[in-house]
């Protein structure tokens, strides 16, 4: 079983990378997020245990979430590999997942780390604005208007929610980065983290990271522009 695990920022592009690569490599995209939501939509024994936790907006243990992806892993549609998005988020849970994948025969073959500048996360996520009257939705960097701070489509005023303000985003990011550099720290010592510079465009990125899983092994690999 071929195991890659998608390491990123929000707004890196992890997640699209995921599913362009799941297509390429023929492997489940495994995205934590909907193991979750489809376990507790399914109403399944571990679903119920996490909802548990998300009703009193708690987080969902660590036990909790390594169950779920094991789960996953013992699915007949990962019997080849799968390539996991979102998990693992924290050291212990890498740790975690080594374990599980121990007792598979396992490992993860190859850690994918679409890296981006901290101030192009900021670019990209404060970019979104709404228009006051119909709710469009603009982009600044994807789907600018033609008129700054003005609908395209009513000619009413745009305005950012505080969530997508850029000193909210930054602060969410210096919640998030340092357990995802432990992530990184945790690969990089076993001698698999692969890092791509994630600014490039998107085809280009995937290039990167298919060359990337086509050779495997040799420590300390970067696949440069
Ligand atoms: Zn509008």
């Amino acid at each position: 079983m071929k195991v890659f695990v998608m390491i990123g920022a929000p707004g890196a592009g992890k997640g699209t990378q995921a599913a362009i690569l799941s297509e390429r490599l023929g492997l489940p995209h495994v995205a934590s997020g909907d193991l979750f939501r489809e376990a507790v939509r399914l109403d399944t024994r571990l679903g119920r245990e996490a909802r548990r936790y998300m009703d009193r907006g708690a987080l969902v243990p660590d036990s909790i979430v390594v169950r779920m992806i094991e789960e996953r892993l013992d699915a007949p549609d990962a019997a080849a590999g799968v390539i996991l998005d979102g998990f693992p988020r924290t050291r212990p849970q890498a740790e975690a997942l080594d374990l599980a994948l121990g007792r598979r025969g396992a490992r993860v073959d190859a850690a994918l780390y679409v890296g981006v500048p901290e101030e192009e996360l900021v670019r990209r996520l404060s970019g979104r604005w709404l228009c006051r009257s119909g709710g469009h939705v603009y982009n600044e960097v994807s789907n600018p208007p033609a008129v700054p701070g003005v609908c395209d489509v009513d000619g009413s005023e745009l305005y950012q929610r505080d969530d997508d303000r850029p000193e909210t985003v930054r602060a969410r990011l210096e919640q998030q980065l340092p357990p995802m550099y432990d992530v990184i720290d945790h690969y990089t010592t076993q001698g698999v983290l692969v890092a791509v510079d994630g600014g490039q465009p998107i085809e280009a990125v995937t290039d990167a990271l298919l060359r990337a899983v086509a050779h495997p092994a040799g420590p300390g690999r970067s696949e440069a522009a």
